[in-house]
């Protein structure tokens, strides 16, 4: 890489527990020799992500290569957290031929891929493209769309908004994106899965390529090397937000719960399952402390649908604690979930 060539920096969106670390795992890897830095960016007080992919254990990606920015949403603070992350890993250019920004998955991308149009910026790094990863099963479910009748109206009169403020995050991102990578396919019926293949084609811009897959595995040749430059391409990706100022994530609410040693895991996630279900919770996930156990485990619910795993045993320094964020539309009920929990 000459002096000059700009650096490559891909940008991952996706809904709330769509698959974004988990593909980005996928991609580290399978490097192949491609050192990738990464900024992750989440929505809630305890960054869960970065915590996954740095006790992976990838050699393609150290600690030092991953830059956290916890507590907000990189949309709303391009200018705080965004680009100061950037000049970090720019300080080490010479040793990084590749850059992954994760956003949060309630982050809306078009802001953050205006960021990459400030001189600063454009003058050392290129947006080698935008990957939106989608759950493929949340949408068969209906999770981001809304009812026929406001459906009906917003079509009779665009101005209006939409009713379903998951569904604008949604389109934000797809419409942002240069691949939808259509995730958990293999929780669908075949049927299922090409209803959503076609809704998701449709939802998108005619260039953007749309491709199946599981556990985030997608190939790294396809997923990196875009050379989309799409920062030269802002105005051709629509936003629900164009017409805006700015934005806000007021539609959603989150906080961190605090969980005592367990001595069943199976049947506090059981709970945790009944509880999203009746609160309509969107995303908990975070670490939780079983007695007896050297390992931590790692707890991941997408609205009811949970998994969990021994993900790495606790350090001799590390207080063993469970926390978990719990994120949901506004007026999630803390109070009524932290009962029900207890
Ligand atoms: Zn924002």
């Amino acid at each position: 890489m000459t002096a000059f060539a700009k650096i490559p920096a891909t940008i991952v969106t996706g809904f709330l527990g769509a698959g974004k670390t988990t593909m980005i795992r996928h991609l580290l890897e399978n490097a192949n020799g491609r050192r990738i830095a990464l900024v992750i960016n989440e929505f809630g007080d305890i960054g869960v992500d970065g915590d996954i992919l740095k006790s992976c254990g990838v050699e393609a990606c150290g600690e030092d290569d991953i830059i956290e920015l916890a507590n907000g949403c990189i949309c709303c603070t391009v200018a705080d957290d965004f680009l100061p992350a950037i000049e970090t890993l720019l300080k080490r250019a010479d040793r990084l031929d590749h850059i992954i920004i994760e956003t949060s998955g309630l982050a809306l991308p078009k802001p953050l891929l205006k960021a990459f149009d400030w001189p600063e910026v454009r003058a050392r790094l290129t947006v080698d493209g935008v990957i939106a990863v989608v759950d493929a099963a949340a949408v068969a479910d209906g999770r981001f769309a809304e009812d026929a009748q406001a459906l009906a109206a917003r079509r009779a009169d665009p101005s209006l908004d939409h009713d379903n403020p998951l569904e604008e995050v949604y389109e934000d991102q797809i419409l942002c994106a240069d691949i939808v990578v259509l995730n958990k396919t293999d929780l669908l019926r075949p049927s299922d899965a090409a209803r959503v293949a076609v809704e998701v084609r449709k939802a998108a811009r005619g260039a953007t390529k749309v491709i199946a897959a599981q556990e985030g595995r997608v190939d790294i040749e396809i997923a990196l090397g875009l050379k989309a430059g799409a920062e030269d391409d802002v105005a051709a990706r629509p936003s629900h937000h164009d017409a805006e100022e700015g934005h806000d994530h007021d539609d959603f609410a989150s906080f961190v719960l605090d969980v005592p040693a367990l001595a069943d895991a199976g049947s506090f996630i059981e709970k945790l399952a009944a509880v999203a279900r009746s609160h309509d919770v969107l995303r908990i996930k975070g670490f939780l402390d079983v007695a007896g156990k050297p390992m931590r485990l790692l707890a991941q619910g997408v609205g009811a649908r949970f998994r969990s795993q021994f993900d790495r045993p606790w350090g001799a320094a590390e207080t063993r604690r469970g926390r978990l964020v719990v994120i949901g539309r506004k007026g999630l009920d803390r109070g009524a979930i932290e009962a029900a929990l207890r």
